[in-house]
């Protein structure tokens, strides 16, 4: 009897590298609006020219004065100048004052501002503010350049700007950036079982037949990872079929995504046909869910083939699919970034791979398990605002602190 060989799995650390190492340069770059730039990737420094703010000027609306005219409190100065927004005031002289607003320039002379509050307008004089509070130099000053100054790198070329980035480009005055272009994906779902919603009623269903779902949140991922989705429907389980599909895909779209069909049974034909087309890695990971998983190119594709069970393909889609299309998009810092958190629930059987437990943060500041964790199900995922990443052999007993990543995080 021959005993059957048992490949080792592959880690994830290393199916992360290998597909890391797979992109040899960023998407070419292009122009886009800063108000349009949202989920983008930098494709150069953004470097500033001048100080933010540009001037000194008032944190309050009061007064500019001079510290060394109000040594005590209840000094009267003359108010000779009002300064708004927008607007430049002159010297401030001896025991004089200038109304000041919000954002509004302090003028020469001038070390603090009074907030109007701390001040007293003076009937009997003219013209005249009484402060009652003595300054300190500087007071409610924000200074030129505090928070950018002249010639100081903002934002680096492989950053993704959300909308602080945004905000942060245009105070430099950036209204266009040159940016990655985006990913051109080919989605497609594999199997003969698959449906598609609206196709078919739910009480007209043949047996057998499920809807595709994988669809649906894969799209939904691939938009939020920054890339133009082609939706290729669903190939039929034959070889013919999943051939002319890949080789259509390839002419026009950077990446090809496929959901199911990776295993080796007889019906899943990605292999063979990516084979016949190019080139294909079929990757046992040592992960759970979300074991098989093939990377391979076609023409000048990359192919990369995801597990069918929903689940699986959600979490492989987010360890190794989005941090490779950030990568193509020139992003440096793809790796996850898990945060200590306390299990407020038990994990006693270990397994030999790394696991994706779903989880939920509860109002105790700990972590909930959703209680079915098969692969199949698509509820732990909506249940669950995270996942723990457990290692190989990972017992959990509550109170243990583990790692955990936010959805909100990988979803971005
Ligand atoms: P496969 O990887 O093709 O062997 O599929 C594994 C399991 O996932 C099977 O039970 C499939 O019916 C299911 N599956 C595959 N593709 C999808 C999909 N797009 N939506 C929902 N379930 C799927
Ligand atoms: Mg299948």
């Amino acid at each position: 009897m021959q005993i059957p060989v048992r490949t080792a799995l592959m880690p994830l650390s290393q199916a992360f590298e290998s597909l890391l190492m797979a992109v040899e340069c960023p998407l070419p770059a292009e122009g886009v609006c800063t108000l349009d730039s949202d989920g983008r990737v930098l494709a150069h420094d953004v470097v500033s020219a001048l100080h933010v703010p540009p001037q000194d000027n008032s944190a309050m609306d009061g007064y500019a004065v001079r510290c060394v005219d109000v040594s005590e409190p209840g000094a009267v100065l003359s108010v000779t100048q009002r300064i708004a927004a927008g607007s430049c005031g002159r010297i401030v002289e001896p025991f004089t004052a200038a109304r000041i607003f919000t954002g509004a320039p302090v003028p020469p002379g001038a070390d603090a501002v009074v907030m109007q509050e701390d001040c007293r307008v003076v009937n009997d004089c003219e013209g005249g503010v009484r402060i009652q509070t003595v300054p300190r130099t500087g007071q409610y000053i924000r200074r030129a350049g505090e928070d950018v100054a002249r010639g100081q790198l903002v934002l680096h070329v492989g950053q993704r700007l959300g909308p602080a980035e945004m905000g942060l480009a245009a105070s430099v005055g950036m209204h266009t950036l040159q940016v990655a272009r985006r990913p051109r994906v080919a989605l497609f779902s594999t199997g003969d079982e698959l449906v598609m919603p609206g196709a078919v009623a739910p009480q007209d269903m043949p047996p057998g037949a499920i809807y595709n779902s994988n669809r649906f949140f894969l799209a939904a991922f691939l938009r939020r990872a920054g890339c133009e989705v082609t939706d290729q429907g669903i190939v039929p389980d034959r070889l013919d079929a999943t051939i002319s599909a890949l080789q259509l895909a390839a002419q026009t779209h950077d990446v090809i995504l496929t959901s199911g069909g990776v295993s080796v049974g007889e019906e899943d034909h990605i292999k063979p046909a990516v084979q016949t087309l190019g080139a294909l890695d079929l990757w046992q990971i040592a992960i759970k869910p979300g074991k098989p998983f093939a990377y391979g190119r076609v023409g000048d594709s990359h192919f990369l083939g995801l597990p069918g069970n929903p689940v699986s393909s959600f979490v492989t889609f987010l360890l190794l699919v989005r941090p490779f299309l950030l990568r193509l998009q020139g992003v440096t810092d793809v790796a996850m970034k898990t945060v200590a958190a306390r299990a407020d629930f038990a994990w006693p059987r270990a397994d030999k791979r790394q696991e994706f437990l779903r989880v939920r943060r509860n109002a105790n500041g700990g972590l909930d398990l959703f209680p079915n964790q098969s692969s199949g199900v698509l509820t732990s995922a909506v249940w669950g605002d995270g996942l723990v990443d457990n290692p190989p052999g990972g017992v959990i007993v509550p109170g243990d602190v583990v790692q955990f990543v936010s959805f909100a995080e990988l979803f971005a």
